[in-house]
């Protein structure tokens, strides 16, 4: 009996252009807000923080496909096509009638999809002559992928990394200095933005938000220095479209297309790479692909969050952004899946989740190493943390096509690989992980934070 089939495509099938759905969408997202002047937000605006090109990808409704250039296409070719994989291990466990792929992103050089973005903007940063990248981590897995790309392009990178995941991963911290980056731990007392919290706060263990605004503070400040974000931004998502992309060639190969695609969900990079270019079959050509997205019921910002205007980090250094968010104060819990504790969702994914072309599920902690520890023994590949959430879903759809004998395809995102979060494995095989519940009140309390924003 087969045990797992993988498709490949050949250098000449890996795409040469994303995807930028904002082009095909019926209703447009809302325009990030320039939080000083109250006007919708230009390009020209996020000129002194992000390479131009990237700003003009950002704010891009027009063009639905934008030209890979070359020498990142190149770079793609060290570890893309990544394989599609027929999971019938995971089937036969189950027993489900359903059939189940899963894209692999894991394989990249840094263990994650996130590869695929940085390596377009430290190439963007390059060509404009950019010589300093800066920008923050939670668990270690963007700040790897950038700290290499920038090595590629031949710039260097500072990296501001949250500073309880500083402590707790240190391996991931020694792969960003094995690549040649300078690694501080957020909050920091080399920016404003560290001084203040940590004067408020001195025993503050850092978080996302923070993260990122000393990485702003420091591109703002520093010549020849520009910002990189690893999530949330739409033009990140545009460039993580090659997995969709890819995808829809192999499931061809494979002589099936997705009734169900599923990802994690931390700023919705992700699961907007691998979703989007199967949405758009929904929008052009009426076809009823369902699409979820599996977030932490920790940091439930899709199910529990509200839609408006917040700010993505917590010093209020980014434009207001309309989305579903929990407020930019949130402090999420402590889970293992680092790369999912943000407090907000980008604009894109908010004005789908609006419109109704998708939705969240929220994942209690326990669920996800279940599900990535069956997923490893039946597979062999040990799932990250966040990934685990992707898996869980899946899951969860494929024991209800057992219960009403639908022969669904399902589609899922492996983001990483989790062979550097083995601490987190550990805790859950000696039984001492626990699970974290957000009240009403949390959230309510939070978003008043917010209200003044509007
Ligand atoms: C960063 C990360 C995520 C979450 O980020 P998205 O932008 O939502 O995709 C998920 N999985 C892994 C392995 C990550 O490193």
């Amino acid at each position: 009996m087969e045990r797992q089939k993988r498709y490949f495509l050949s250098e000449d099938e890996i795409p040469r252009q994303w995807y930028n759905i904002q082009a095909d969408m019926v209703n447009k997202p809302m325009p990030p807000i320039h939080p000083a002047t109250r006007q919708p937000l230009k390009p020209e605006d996020l000129y002194p923080i992000f390479a131009k090109e990237l700003c003009h990808q950002e704010l891009d409704q027009e063009h639905a496909w934008i030209d890979i250039p070359e020498p990142v296409r190149e770079m793609y070719k060290y570890y893309r096509s990544t394989p599609l994989v027929r999971a019938y291990g995971l089937e036969e466990a189950l027993g489900t009638p359903a059939h189940i792929y899963f894209k692999n992103e894991s394989v990249s050089p840094v263990g994650s999809h996130k590869l695929n973005s940085a390596l377009a903007q430290a190439f963007y940063c390059k060509q404009e002559g950019v010589t300093n990248v800066t920008t923050e981590t939670g668990a270690g897995q963007w700040g790897a992928a950038l700290s290499y790309a920038a090595k590629v392009f031949g710039i260097e990178s500072a990296v501001y990394q949250v500073k309880i995941s500083y402590e707790q991963k240190p391996y991931r911290r020694s792969i960003m200095q094995t690549f040649g980056a300078q690694v501080t731990p957020s909050p920091s007392m080399s920016t404003r933005a560290g001084k203040d919290i940590l004067t408020k706060y001195p025993n503050h263990q850092g978080s996302l938000g923070t993260a990122i605004s000393e990485a702003i503070e420091l591109a703002m400040n520093t010549p020849g220095c520009k910002y990189t974000l690893g999530s949330v931004l739409s033009h990140v998502t545009l460039h993580q479209t090659i997995i969709g992309l890819e995808a829809e060639k192999q499931m061809a190969m494979a002589g099936e297309y997705p009734d169900i695609v599923i990802a994690c969900f931390g700023g919705g990079s992700n699961f907007g790479g691998i979703a989007f270019p199967f949405m758009r079959l929904n929008i052009l050509e009426g076809k009823t692909t369902e699409f979820i997205a599996a977030e932490p019921a920790s940091c439930p910002k899709l199910t529990r969050g509200r839609f408006q205007y917040d700010f993505g980090d917590e010093a209020g250094y980014t434009p207001l952004l309309p989305m579903y968010t929990l407020g930019h104060n949130f402090r999420p819990a402590n889970i293992h899946a680092g790369g999912l504790r943000y407090h907000g969702a980008g604009v894109i994914v908010s004005q789908l989740i609006k419109d109704g072309m998708m939705r969240g599920v929220d994942i209690p902690q326990l669920e996800t190493f279940e599900a990535g520890t069956l997923f490893a023994r039946v597979e062999g590949i040990i799932p990250a943390p966040e990934s685990c959430h992707a898996i869980a879903v899946t899951i969860r759809e494929a024991l209800k096509c057992k219960e009403t004998g639908e022969k669904k395809t399902i589609l899922f995102n492996l983001s990483g690989h989790g062979l550097i979060d083995m601490t987190a494995y550990d805790q859950y095989l000696a039984g001492n992980l626990i699970n974290y519940e957000v009240t009403d009140a949390d959230v309510e309390r939070n978003l008043a934070d917010v209200d003044n924003l509007q």
